[in-house]
């Protein structure tokens, strides 16, 4: 398939990296699952062999214990816009979420509101609901429409411990203003917990210039980690004495291997750790943040918007009936748009048996994740082609 989009894409050559099924028409999905990159195989398998099957147990003194912190550094470095020092990988983004809203609202004491938006990803509202529960505190919830200035302004005060807010929206795609509400939060005195799981990789963010206090995100999506690949967490140096995270484990103690009585938190990022870090679920996101880098963030947001413009355009002059539930403005958007028409739910098992793999969102919204450096402008257009043949 040859398309005059792809032809002239300064970062087409990117799409070789990824490992290819030919009975995959269309994927259109990189927003659940990113592609795994070909250099992760071999990277995988070098580990089993030479690290884990030749070093054994002596392999955690050698670089498997502090893998977390260093794969920290170089996201924070490449996508996160963050100084080394202050993010971390490990578990998973819902039990990051609970640590750091935990850690937070300790960081407040005195304070009895929460707020979240009711678009939020379920399990950002669970954890916080539990904790409200756990804390008795009120949550206070935005609820109609994406997360802005004037709708979180309108549910801040006195009372706000901790706001926790995605980035950009799972389902609309909206992509919100993180400095603009992150000093609004700040001025009554609260913290804000971004969520990057949707942004991560695709929008460039500057968490430390933002001054943003605490931020999560997952790595299987735009971060290519692969299933359940553990999450990521950025607290900012200046409040990382201050937040005491409650799953006190070994690993996050001053002192692991003494063995002592008693809990006393490492300093810096390390007291976030809990327990063992899932090594092997960590390599492969390492070759995505090196694409990433090569790449530079700014090409593959300018290549994500004009994959996402495409989209538009096709879905605006192909599918009469369906209507976009995402923004329209490239500058409100991350990398996925989401289209509402109520055959969409029917007509899934069939688009995945073409090899035509966008997800689908109830009550009826099919999900265009349009992951920059592995999809190619025909890969939209033939997805498009295919729901347009099987919903007209
Ligand atoms: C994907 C996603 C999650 C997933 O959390 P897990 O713990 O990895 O299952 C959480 N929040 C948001 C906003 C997401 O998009």
């Amino acid at each position: 398939m040859t398309h005059p989009l792809d032809d002239s894409d300064g970062l087409a050559r990117f799409r070789d990296l990824f490992l290819r099924d030919d009975s995959v028409v269309a994927y259109l999905d990189g927003n659940s699952l990113g592609r795994p990159l070909a250099a992760s195989v071999d990277r995988v398998s070098e580990f089993m062999t030479a690290q884990w099957g030749g070093r054994l147990i002596r392999g955690w003194e050698e670089g498997w214990l502090d893998l977390g912190l260093e794969i920290g550094d170089d996201l924070g470095r490449v996508v996160l816009g963050a100084a080394a020092g202050q993010a971390t990988i490990g578990d998973s983004t819902t039990v990051l979420l609970y640590k750091l809203a935990r850690a937070a609202i300790d960081a407040r004491p005195g304070r009895s509101e929460i707020v979240i938006d009711r678009d939020n990803f379920p399990t950002d509202r669970y954890v916080l609901e539990g904790i409200a529960a756990e804390r008795g505190m009120t949550l206070r919830w935005i609820d109609a429409g994406e997360a802005t200035v004037e709708s979180v302004g309108a549910v801040l005060s006195p009372q706000t411990a901790v706001v926790v807010l995605s980035h950009v929206s799972y389902r609309s795609g909206y992509l919100s203003d993180v400095p603009a509400i992150t000093s609004l939060v700040h001025a009554v005195g609260g913290l804000v917990l971004w969520d990057l799981c949707h942004s991560a990789g695709v929008v460039p963010t500057e968490l430390d210039a933002w001054n943003v206090d605490l931020a999560v995100g997952c790595t299987y999506k735009y971060l290519n980690g692969g299933p359940g690949s553990p999450a990521f967490a950025y607290v900012r140096s200046d409040q990382q004495e201050r937040m005491r995270q409650p799953i006190q484990g070994w690993l996050g103690s001053a002192t692991p291997f003494e063995m002592g009585q008693g809990y006393e938190a490492a300093a810096g990022i390390r007291g976030l750790l809990s327990g063992t870090p899932p090594v092997v679920g960590m390599l492969a996101m390492r070759d995505m943040i090196a694409a990433i880098e090569e790449a530079g963030l700014d090409a593959v947001r300018t290549k994500s918007i004009a994959l996402t413009e495409y989209a538009i355009e096709l879905v605006d002059s192909r599918l009469p009936d369906a209507v976009l539930a995402s923004p329209r403005d490239a500058g409100r958007r991350g990398s996925h748009i989401t289209i509402d028409d109520e055959r969409y739910r029917d007509i899934m098992p069939e688009l995945w048996r073409r090899g035509v793999i966008p997800d689908f969102r109830r009550p009826s919204g099919i999900r265009l994740g349009l992951s920059p450096l592995s999809t190619s402008f025909a890969e939209v257009e033939a997805g498009v082609e295919a729901i347009a043949e099987l919903a007209p």
